[in-house]
């Protein structure tokens, strides 16, 4: 068992506002127990966080941090089956999948302590009578709030790089799934970070959440979440005057032209959507598909999703369940919705027996680009069919959503590959391929409603810190 406690100037301690239960969405059982915590809590992590930055870990030099990160990667790694396990039982993702995302927290810890002191400010050729440098500065205190979808990767995303270029943190995760998170946190204690360099707050969001997004004793946010959420810490921000970074949903498209590999594209088209339940915010939802090989593309489409096995996380089936009952019901309530509106089910593979809250993955097609579930994030296994003319309308019907975070395109002609690819607004475009969030090298985030600011590879670096120009005038 986890400890149900707060990791606060590197000391366990318990919520102020008592424990919540964690749910195994598999079975509907209790899946284990965490701090409830609320503005106290917030105000103790904040306060051990400065200290700590203003103290030994502010003054910890870039190689030593990367050293510290090494050995939490070294950690993370020896201890990958304990977290996996954990990861898909609070979940509901399958065994194969979480196993992947607990090697990834170790990955970030690895690859960022591998760039702490490589990271640094430039020479400015300016006047002869100057010698101007600028350097890279941490910000101070970050903090950081994830959602439940994959609680173990995004904490290694979202705190590698904050620590790597020496900020202190204060890290909450989501209410809905965190225990593998919890356990990291004892296993990165092991560590030895000074005191208050690296804080974990659990709770509500409106409680934890709310307390650490307005306390004024941050200077950098970073979310990941809902477009709902965001835009309330974006106003906490604006209260405080201090940046943010905010990754929020997707509506990602698929274009395939009729020149397209199928048989290579095909099984990355149905994994992009059903990966982890389709509760990945650069899921493929939309397949943008050109018309010439629509029903070809569809029958093939629709062999596939029958033979999707959908199952509790720790039968290792091909998805498990969604996260718990509000987000299952929002599921069947958009595909409701689009059956109303004219869409029709193609195809949908078994739903098993038993207590887990499972949505069978679902192709539909006569999607038209303009509805509802063409235009809104589903988050579950749910991908709409929507057939183009030619490359202009296909780039048309790709922007004409208002997100716009990660994008793949499937054709044989490289010149239409990279016609496509500059057209299409968002932050990642895959050529013939697609990655729902993977690659810790590459720079991951948002345009338009998606959100702003860049996390993964070293571009997160240049979020977390900012540039100080030494002018030196020497006459
Ligand atoms: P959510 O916005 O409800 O919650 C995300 C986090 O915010 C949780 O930790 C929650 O406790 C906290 N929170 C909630 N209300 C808050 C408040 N008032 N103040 C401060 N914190 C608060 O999102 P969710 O339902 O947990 O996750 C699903 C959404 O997240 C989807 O829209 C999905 O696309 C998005 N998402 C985006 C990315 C990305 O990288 N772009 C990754 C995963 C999920």
């Amino acid at each position: 068992m986890t400890k149900p406690q707060n990791y606060i100037n590197g000391k366990w301690v318990d919520g102020s506002l008592g424990k919540l239960d964690m749910l195994n969405p598999s079975y509907d059982t209790k899946a284990g127990e965490i701090a409830r915590s609320g503005e106290k809590d917030i105000d103790s992590a904040v306060k051990a966080a400065r200290e700590a930055f203003n103290g030994v870990w502010g003054k910890t030099d870039a190689a030593n941090r990367g050293r510290m990160l090494y050995k939490v990667a070294k950690i993370l790694e020896e201890n990958v089956e304990e977290l996996a396990e954990l990861e898909s039982k609070d979940t509901g993702k399958p065994m194969k999948q979480a196993r992947t995302d607990a090697t990834l927290i170790a990955r970030y810890f690895e690859f960022y302590a591998g760039a702490a002191d490589k990271f640094h400010g430039d020479t400015i050729p300016f006047s002869d009578d100057y010698t101007v440098y600028s350097q890279r500065v941490p910000l101070g205190v970050t903090g950081h709030i994830i959602p439940w979808n994959y609680p173990l990767q995004m904490t290694g995303r979202t705190l590698a790089p904050a620590l790597a270029a020496g900020n202190a943190t204060v890290f909450k995760p989501a209410e809905d799934a965190c225990l593998a998170v919890v356990r990291a946190f004892e296993l990165i204690h092991e560590a030895g970070f000074p005191p208050g360099a690296i804080n974990l707050v659990t709770g509500l969001g409106t409680e934890a959440g709310g307390a650490l997004a307005n306390h004024p004793g941050i200077d950098h946010m970073a979310f990941t979440g809902s477009p709902e959420v965001g835009k309330i810490i974006m106003k906490n921000s604006a209260d405080h005057i201090r940046p943010v970074l905010l990754e929020l949903g997707g509506k990602s498209p698929q274009v395939v032209f009729k020149d397209a590999d199928l048989d290579a594209a095909m099984p990355v088209i149905v994994n992009a959507i059903i990966q982890n339940a389709g509760q990945t915010c650069s899921a493929g939802s939309r397949l943008v598909i050109q018309e010439d090989i629509h029903d070809e593309v569809v029958e093939g489409l629709i062999k596939r999703f029958n033979k999707i096995k959908v199952g509790p996380a720790d039968k290792d089936p091909d998805i498990g369940p969604i996260i718990n009952k509000k987000q299952l019901e929002r599921v069947e309530s958009f595909v409701a919705r689009a059956e109303k509106e004219g869409a029709t089910i193609l195809a949908q593979a078994e739903k098993p027996e038993g207590k887990g809250y499972f949505f069978p993955p679902t192709l539909m097609g006569k999607v038209n680009n303009d509805s509802f579930i063409a235009q809104n994030e589903v988050f579950g296994p749910v991908l709409t069919v929507i057939p183009f003319k030619d490359e202009a309308d296909a780039i048309r019907i790709a922007n004409d959503v208002e997100f716009g975070l990660i994008a793949a395109v499937w054709t044989k002609d490289n010149g239409r590959a990279h016609r496509v690819t500059n057209a299409i607004n968002a932050g990642q475009v895959y050529v013939n391929g697609y990655g729902a969030g993977g690659g810790v090298e590459l720079p991951f985030g948002g345009m338009k409603k998606s959100g702003f600011g860049r996390e993964k590879g070293f571009e997160a670096l240049y979020d977390v810190t900012a540039v100080k120009t030494i002018i030196i005038n020497h006459g």
